[in-house]
């Protein structure tokens, strides 16, 4: 039976509901992409633009999975920042790493002006600290960035902040010019129509059920395959056990969200006057922004393993609440969630399982702009230019303690841990 997206908010005002054919039969092209996520199109995308036959397979619909789904802010740097990579991997690959660091963003801004996607793009995010501790991070994290040649930051204190933020909940945050939001749907549709009009194809409902690897590899759905030269997985935390060796360094980890109904013009003003993203500082972080027909979109709380609580709005009310007071019995017109993949170290994995079989994945919550970045690494890899990806897949590929069958209960008592750590304010 065909899968549909999820009855999200972006599902329900997507710029493009055209339904992309099955694949049948036999094919050959370049380059065969598994999965049309952000990580597969934006790939397929820069591809397309370097003269490569590309054919992406989707098992549901493009932007089913993660990209279609999330809380649309474009997050600089990675989910561990380059402070910790310099750390653990050493100052070379910090600074490699480092250098990369905003990239993401920019690409996206470049793709939305070059193919003029609507994706409702608004520039800027706030990272917003509930105590001194976190906020002491935030400066570090400035500091950090303007090393790294970002300097479009603003640290904002408690009274700049609660101008940004109609909350009371912060002592303080950091402003960052460079960060922003989208609708990510549209914009991953925006992208999916600019590679469909270099020539790329794309199949939907074709989930990919083998892969003859070897040196003439062939991706093979229920009724047809794809002859490739060169393949990539980029089916993150929906790509399940299709190649063991990828499931069992990584887990899928559900997150969710709610849209609220249209709020009236002056409300929605007053809780975010400069219409920026926000994301908390907690280690189980919410993250809100209001959208272009004025919801006030918010996520938060993460599952494990992945999946949904029973009921989404009962799970987010209390917090959007505690956040906003104001907004006390508003209703909820859209709740929806999404799984994506966490990694031990926090750092997405890249690489190569074969000379023609690539992956990326595990982008470990903060992927929007990352998977941006790494869809041109993969381009330049290809082309010849190895050395920006073979510096992200030189990093280790960590597996969780307790292995396949522990490894959910021993993350989430370390998550209650670093959890309590917040709710203590320590
Ligand atoms: C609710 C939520 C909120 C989030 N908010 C943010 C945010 O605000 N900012 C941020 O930076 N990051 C956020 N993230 C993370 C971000 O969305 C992901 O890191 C990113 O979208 C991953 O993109 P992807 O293309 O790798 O994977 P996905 O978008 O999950 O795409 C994978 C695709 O592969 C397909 N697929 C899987 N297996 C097969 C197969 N065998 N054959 C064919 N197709 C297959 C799936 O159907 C899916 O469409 C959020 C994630 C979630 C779930």
């Amino acid at each position: 039976m065909d899968q549909n997206h999820v009855a999200s908010y972006y599902a329900a005002t997507a710029n493009d509901t055209i339904a992309r054919p099955a694949l049948s039969g036999n094919h050959d092209c370049d380059i065969c992409i598994v999965g049309a996520g952000f990580t597969g199109i934006s790939s397929a995308l820069h591809l397309a633009e370097a003269g490569f036959k590309v054919i992406v397979l989707e098992a549901a619909r493009i932007g089913f999975g993660a990209s279609g789904r999330n809380g649309g802010q474009l997050v600089n740097s990675y989910s561990r920042d380059i402070d910790v990579i310099e750390q653990r991997y050493g100052q070379a690959l910090g600074q490699t790493l480092g250098a990369m660091a905003f990239e993401g963003g920019d690409i996206i801004r470049e793709r939305i002006a070059r193919y003029e996607i609507d994706a409702h793009y608004k520039p800027g995010g706030i990272f917003a600290a509930f105590n001194a501790r976190q906020f002491d991070e935030l400066k570090a994290q400035a500091e950090l960035w303007h090393r790294f040649g970002h300097n479009e930051l603003e640290i904002l204190d408690a009274q700049a902040l609660r101008a940004h933020i109609a909350s009371d909940l912060y002592v303080g945050g950091l402003l960052d010019h460079r960060g922003g939001h989208i609708h990510p749907l549209n914009l991953l549709l925006g992208e999916a129509q600019a590679f469909e009009a270099l020539g790329g194809e794309i199949y939907e409902q074709s989930r990919v059920v083998d892969i003859k690897r070897g040196s003439a590899p062939v991706v093979h759905t229920a009724n047809g395959t794809v002859s490739a030269g060169r393949i990539l997985l980029a089916g993150n935390a929906y790509l399940g056990g299709l190649i063991p060796e990828l499931a069992s360094r990584s887990m899928p980890c559900g997150t969710q969200i709610i849209a609220t109904a249209p709020l009236p013009e002056a409300l929605a003003h007053s809780l975010i006057p400069g219409g920026h993203c926000v994301e908390d500082c907690n280690y189980k972080l919410d993250y809100y922004r209001m959208t272009s027909d004025l919801r006030l979109l918010y996520g938060g709380g993460v599952t494990y393993g992945g999946g949904d609580p029973a009921s989404i709005e009962q799970f987010l009310r209390p917090r959007f609440e505690r956040t906003f007071p104001q907004l006390k019995g508003t209703k909820i017109d859209f709740a929806w969630g999404g799984d994506f993949l966490l990694t031990l170290s926090r750092l997405p994995q890249v690489g190569q399982l074969e000379p023609n079989l690539y992956y990326a994945q595990g982008y470990s919550g903060h992927g929007v702009t990352t998977t941006h970045l790494m869809g041109r690494l993969i381009a330049e890899h290809m082309q010849g230019q190895n050395e920006r990806f073979d510096a992200f897949a030189s990093l280790p590929h960590l597996p969780f303690p307790g292995g396949r069958l522990l490894r959910k209960p021993y993350t989430a008592a370390g998550a209650l841990y670093y959890g309590l750590r917040d709710r203590l304010g320590i």
